[in-house]
């Protein structure tokens, strides 16, 4: 015990980004009790504050070490491994140690009391119920609760009331004369209790998922790390290859983890896994509470759970051995956690099989430009395809309406001349559709509606995007040029300022087809717990002939009822101010146009654009990857984008637009200089700019953005920032993020 007789303690200090331990004495009352991985209270400064221990040591390293002040829980937190993903994902995306093992243990912060039922059993045996009898003989109610109990073993009080005849006082004095025993045991708060495993008759493995099952397993077998990106069109079957490779790493006794898009894990999702795996599959998502998630968590960490089914977080989940990580659509947005730590769960599941002799399997229909640039040649993943549909399906057919040709003919409304017609014979024969559009908050991209000419900044290939303050700015390096009233290629008058929204889309839509029924399902509609499936649900059961909505209605398109997506302005995420904008566009597209046909009816799609020619629209109509993923390619090369380069981006902002530019700048000159005294690789900085969303709620926001094809360059200058900014800033009210390798610029 006296190599207890100190502890470090990781704290946790309001306002103050700090990555230090602190050492404190442990009481006596204290000693042989205290774990690593405690939550301790501790004294600092003027304030009690809570913290979290992570080591011992004999010797005093300060004179003055304060004592700790209590336990925070009664168990540990955390294991060291958890301990070292933390610090792993502080010293990767620039944030505290504290922070990130808040995230890392985070469902086990927030304990809830957990249900428990108190089961009785008689405390003597069945040869002593004679004896009994005697000495019972006038309380006949005590006697037969005890003959109960020795009959029927662990019934919960009520229920042994019940049974038994006698009241409740009767039983507790029982159990406090200690006749009867009292056994707590805890019930887990199963989110899904209706769900039980059955066996089905097992498919039949089409011969590409066969050859990827048997390349994965193989893997597996061998225990060695491998990185797949198993690359098949919607509807290849890829889910029946990852259940099956889960079967197989659970016999070599490992644990799996699949992710799928929050958007993505449906009851049907959780189902399947149940299904299979019946009490063995741990679920977890946000919409769940805060005592069910606690419970999951619980079942994972002790590996009564060993197949965790879940969102971005449930990577960083305690699971003890994960042999196989499956990250389904692994291309999806959201796989990005959009406040510190500002991790990508593809990174941290990659760090994790890497460290845990795992393998990690990609799965997508339109995998991102980063993954799939691995599987070429001299990459380190093994690239598997599936390009077909299972049972022969063909791919829905995909149309593109050129819109400048409907503004040439004097049309300049949202939908189309065709659109509308198909929209008619759908209602006319009964049929449903569904109107989608991407918005991600931009209103202002600027297209010539004639000639289809987008501003482009001519540094950086960025759309320019218009300012309240009548200019046309690059959110990349503020590049910026006076709003036009005409198309400098085209003369046109013509040009647009986008941002259709849904509920405008739905009014046109009630106006040009009276009599129509129409759902409308965005950010507005979907802001109560369960709206969403509501809605789908609506839809499905056919209370409304057209369902209008932005990306969140992509998962609702495996409606068989549905023969007509109709997508209404391609350009809109075409022309977003971001390097990434193509792939975007690309991966909408070809998410919407491989959902439609897995009915029985072929799909159809139709996609209204300004730009038919453009590479990204083409290929997604086409369903053709390659396509488009060397003609990206060779774009991001050209520019030295990600992913021949790695990215990093510096927010600052706050709420007096002044202040936020003036920072912004300083940081600016600083990051020069550091980058001045290196020797190695370049290191491009632009900026300050103006974020794309450049005001959002009260803020201004202001951005600067790095990237270096030498990125143990750029990491030494984030370093030397970090450590000088200490994660504040100067001003007052000013805030700042650091952002690696982020998603949106
Ligand atoms: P993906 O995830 O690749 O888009 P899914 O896993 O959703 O595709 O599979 C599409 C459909 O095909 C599902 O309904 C699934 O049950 C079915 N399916 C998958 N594999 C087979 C198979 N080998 N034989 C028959 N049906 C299959
Ligand atoms: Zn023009
Ligand atoms: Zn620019």
């Amino acid at each position: 015990m006296n190599n207890q007789l100190y502890t470090d303690v990781l704290v946790e200090v309001p306002g103050l980004q700090t990555d230090r331990t602190y050492q404190y004495q442990v009481p006596p009352r204290l000693a042989g009790i205290l774990q690593f991985g405690h939550r301790v209270k501790v004294p600092f400064g003027k304030q009690k504050i809570t913290g979290f221990v992570v080591g011992f040591n004999e010797q005093k390293a300060v004179p003055g070490v304060k004592e700790i002040i209590g336990l925070v829980d009664e168990n540990p937190l955390f294991r060291a491994e958890q301990l070292t993903l933390a610090r792993w994902l502080a010293d990767y995306y620039f944030c505290s140690t504290v922070k990130a093992l808040q995230s890392v243990i985070g469902p086990a912060l927030k304990k809830t009391a957990a249900r428990s039922v108190a089961r009785l059993y008689s405390a003597v045996g069945p040869e002593q119920l004679p004896l009994l009898q005697e000495q019972l003989a006038r309380s006949p109610k005590k006697l037969a609760v005890l003959e109960t109990a020795l009959q029927h073993p662990g019934l919960d009080k009520r229920a042994l009331a019940a049974v038994s005849g006698a009241s409740l006082p009767v039983i507790n004095q029982l159990c406090a004369g200690g006749q009867l025993r009292v056994e707590t045991e805890l019930l887990a708060r199963d989110p899904y209790p209706q769900y039980e495993a059955v066996r089905q008759a097992p498919v039949t493995l089409t011969t590409e998922q066969g050859r990827s099952v048997q390349a994965i397993t193989a893997a597996l077998q061998q225990g060695e790390h491998r990185v797949f990106m198993l690359h098949g069109v919607t509807g290849s079957g890829k889910t029946e290859v990852y259940l099956r490779c889960i079967e197989q790493v659970l016999s070599t006794g490992r644990q799996a983890i699949t992710l799928v898009p929050e958007i993505a894990l449906t009851p049907q999702m959780v189902r399947l896994y149940k299904a299979r795996f019946g009490r063995a599959v741990a679920v977890l998502h946000s919409r769940m509470s805060d005592g069910e998630r606690y419970d999951e968590w619980m079942r994972i960490d002790s590996g009564s759970a060993p197949v965790v089914l879940g969102v971005r977080s449930a990577i960083l989940a305690p699971v003890p051995d994960p042999g196989l990580i499956i990250i389904d659509e692994e291309h999806e947005p959201s796989y990005k956690q959009e406040e510190a730590p500002r991790y990508h769960a593809r990174a941290v599941a990659l760090y994790r099989a890497q460290k845990n002799r795992g393998v990690l399997v990609l799965g997508s229909a339109t995998p991102s430009l980063e993954s799939y640039c691995r599987t070429l040649s001299g990459g380190e993943y093994t690239l598997l395809n599936m390009p077909c549909r299972v049972k022969g399906k063909n791919m829905p057919d995909v149309q593109l309406v050129d819109m400048r040709r409907e503004v040439q003919s004097g049309n300049s409304g949202i939908f189309s001349l065709l659109l509308l017609q198909k929209l008619r014979s759908r209602l006319h024969n009964k049929e449903q559709a569904i109107i989608f559009l991407n918005r991600r908050g931009f209103k202002t991209l600027v297209v010539c509606r004639e000639c289809g000419l987008v501003l482009k900044c001519p540094r950086c290939e960025i759309s320019l995007t218009y300012h309240t303050d009548g200019r046309l700015r690059c959110h990349y390096c503020n590049y910026q040029v006076q709003a036009l009233q005409r198309c400098p290629d085209c003369g046109s008058s013509q040009v647009g300022y986008f941002g259709t929204g849904t509920q405008r889309v739905e009014m046109e839509l009630t106006a040009h087809l009276p009599g129509a029924r129409i759902l409308r399902m965005d950010a507005d509609t979907t802001t109560r717990k369960g709206s969403h499936e509501q809605i789908l649900a609506a839809f499905a059961s056919g209370e409304a002939d057209i369902l209008v909505g932005t990306q969140m209605v992509a998962k609702g398109l495996d409606l068989p009822g549905v023969t007509l997506v109709g997508v209404i302005n391609a350009d809109s995420t075409l022309h977003m101010p971001d390097f990434r904008a193509g792939e975007r566009t690309f991966q909408l597209l070809a998410q919407v146009a491989g959902r439609t046909g897995r009915g029985d009816e072929p799909g159809e799609v139709l996609i209204q654009t300004f730009t038919p020619e453009h590479y990204a629209v083409q290929a997604a109509a086409r369903h053709n990857y390659q396509a488009f993923f060397y003609k990206e390619l060779g774009l991001r090369k050209e520019m030295g984008y990600p992913p021949f380069a790695k990215m990093v981006r510096i927010l600052v902002y706050g709420r007096d637009e002044a202040a936020v530019q003036q920072a912004a700048e300083k940081i600016r000159a600083q990051l020069d200089r550091f980058a001045e005294g290196l020797s190695g690789g370049r290191i491009m900085i632009i900026g300050p700019a103006p974020a794309p969303l450049a005001r959002l709620k009260e803020d201004y926001r202001w951005h600067i953005i790095l990237w270096s094809a030498d990125y143990r360059q750029l990491r030494l200058v984030m370093q030397q920032f970090a450590q000088a900014s200490h994660g504040t800033l100067p001003g007052k009210a000013l805030k700042m993020s650091i952002d690696v390798d982020p998603m949106y610029t």
